[in-house]
C-alpha cells in the first residue's frame, strides 16, 4: 500500500498542507467563520453580487417554475428555456455571435480545447495560465507548447515552428494569481497571422473590465472570428457556471464535441435564471466598477512603501509577494488573529519562492475596511523587520 500518511506529513513540514475553513454566513466582505467574524479579502466576488437580492429572487422564481434539477444533459432534455435565455443574453452581453453554457469554467476549458484540437495539432499556452487550460491542453492529445508569460515575440516563434496541424493559443485574460493582463490585441494579431485560434479565459475580467463590464475582449477592442472567449459566472457574476462565446460554427462544433458538455448533467435552470439576472445588474451598476477602481488605487497607495512587493496589477487581484511559504502562512495567521482573512497562495499554485498574500477586493468593501487591511499589513511588516 502506498503511504499517503508520510506524504501528507511531508507537505505539512513544508507548510504546503491545505485546509478548509467552514463559512456559515452568506458571502460578502464580512464572513462568519467557525463562529468568528472576519473581514474577508479572499473571494472572487469582485462586484459583490454573490448575495444580491435581485439575483437570489430570480433563482427563487425559477425554482418555482422549473423545480431544482435539470435531470439530464443539455443534449438530451436538460436544456431549459432559462438556459436558452441565458445563452442569448451572454452572446448579446459579450457582443459575440453565440454563447454556449457549461457547468463550470474548469469544465468549459477542458471541453473546448479538446473539441478544437487533438493528436497532430498544437496548443500553445502562456506559462502562467490557469490549471484548467493546462489540463484541457494535456487531455486534448495535441502537442503542448508553453511560452513565457506575456512574451508575444516568443509566441510568434513557437507558432512559426508548429507543424501542419491546427493551432490553438490559450491564455488567461487577467492572470488569476498575478492580476496582470494579457496583451489581447497583439495576441489576436499574431494568431491571425499564423492561422491559429485564440481562446481567452476571462474568468477575472468578465463583469469587471470593459464598458459595462463586458469583459477583457471588449476592453481591448478585440473582436475577430478566430477569437473565442470563455467566461465564468461564479466570480464577478456571483452565481455559478461558465460559458464560451464566439463564432456560430465554432460554437456549434464545440457543442458536438466537448465531452464535458455532452456527458454532464445540465446546470439547474434556477442558476441560469440567476446568471441572466446578474448580467442585468453587471451592466446597470457602473458604481460597482468605479468604487472598485478607487479601492484598488487606495490599496496600492497604502502599501507602496512596504518591503513586500505588490505586483503591478490594475485589477481587483492585488498579490503581495512574501516569498517563503512558511512566512506567507505565518502572515496569513497573524492577520487572521486580528479578524482579517487574506489567503496565502503557495506552490504549486504559484512558482517557488513567490508565496504571496492574494488580496482581492470587492465593490462591497468600504474605504474604511481597506484602510484597516493597510494598517494591519504596515504593522505586520514593522514587526517582521
Ligand atoms: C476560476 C477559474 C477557472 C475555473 O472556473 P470555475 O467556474 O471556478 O470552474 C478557469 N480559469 C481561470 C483563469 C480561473 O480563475
Amino acid at each position: 500500500m502506498h503511504d499517503f500518511h508520510q506524504q501528507l506529513d511531508e507537505l505539512a513540514r513544508q507548510s504546503l498542507l491545505r485546509t478548509r475553513r467552514t463559512v456559515s454566513s452568506a458571502q460578502g466582505p464580512l464572513l462568519t467563520v467557525e463562529a468568528r467574524p472576519y473581514l474577508s479579502f479572499c473571494s472572487n466576488d469582485y462586484l459583490g453580487l454573490a448575495n444580491h437580492p435581485a439575483i437570489t429572487a430570480a433563482a427563487v422564481t425559477a425554482l418555482g417554475q422549473y423545480g431544482m434539477g435539470a435531470a439530464a444533459s443539455a443534449l438530451i432534455s436538460g436544456h431549459s428555456a432559462a438556459h436558452e435565455t441565458l445563452e442569448r443574453a451572454l452572446a448579446e452581453f459579450t457582443g459575440l455571435p453565440a454563447a454556449l453554457g457549461f457547468g463550470s469554467g474548469y469544465m468549459a476549458n477542458m471541453g473546448v480545447i479538446g473539441a478544437l484540437v487533438g493528436a497532430g495539432d498544437t496548443v500553445v499556452v502562456d506559462r502562467l495560465s490557469h490549471a484548467s487550460l493546462i489540463d484541457g491542453a494535456r487531455l486534448s492529445g495535441a502537442s503542448l507548447k508553453v511560452f513565457p508569460h506575456n512574451d508575444t515575440q516568443r509566441l510568434d516563434h513557437v507558432l512559426a515552428r508548429c507543424g501542419s496541424g491546427r493551432k490553438l493559443v490559450v491564455t488567461d485574460a487577467v492572470f488569476s494569481m498575478d492580476g496582470d493582463q494579457a496583451p489581447l490585441s497583439e495576441l489576436a494579431e499574431i494568431c491571425a497571422r499564423h492561422g491559429a485560434w485564440l481562446l481567452v479565459d476571462d474568468a477575472h475580467g468578465f463583469g469587471v473590465l470593459g464598458p459595462q463590464g463586458r469583459g477583457s475582449l471588449a476592453h481591448a477592442g478585440v473582436r475577430a472570428p478566430h477569437v473565442l472567449c470563455m467566461g465564468t459566472l461564479g466570480k464577478a457574476a456571483g452565481v455559478a457556471g461558465a460559458f464560451v462565446a464566439g463564432e456560430r460554427d465554432l460554437l456549434a462544433w464545440i457543442m458536438q464535441r466537448a465531452r464535458t458538455y455532452m456527458f454532464s448533467t445540465a446546470h439547474p435552470p434556477a442558476l441560469a435564471a440567476a446568471a441572466t439576472a446578474s448580467l442585468a445588474v453587471i451592466a446597470a451598476d457602473e458604481w460597482r466598477r468605479t468604487h472598485l477602481r478607487a479601492l484598488v488605487a487606495q490599496l496600492r497607495k497604502g502599501l507602496a512603501g512596504l518591503s513586500w512587493q505588490l505586483l503591478p496589477s490594475q485589477t481587483p487581484i492585488q498579490p503581495l509577494i512574501i516569498g517563503d511559504n512558511a512566512r506567507a502562512r505565518a502572515l496569513m495567521q497573524q492577520l487572521r488573529e486580528q479578524g482579517i482573512w487574506v489567503p496565502a497562495i503557495c506552490p504549486p499554485t504559484v512558482p517557488r519562492m513567490t508565496a504571496r498574500l492574494r488580496i482581492s477586493l470587492s465593490a462591497l468593501h468600504t474605504q474604511e475596511q481597506v484602510a484597516q487591511l493597510i494598517e494591519a499589513l504596515v504593522q505586520a511588516e514593522q514587526v517582521a523587520a
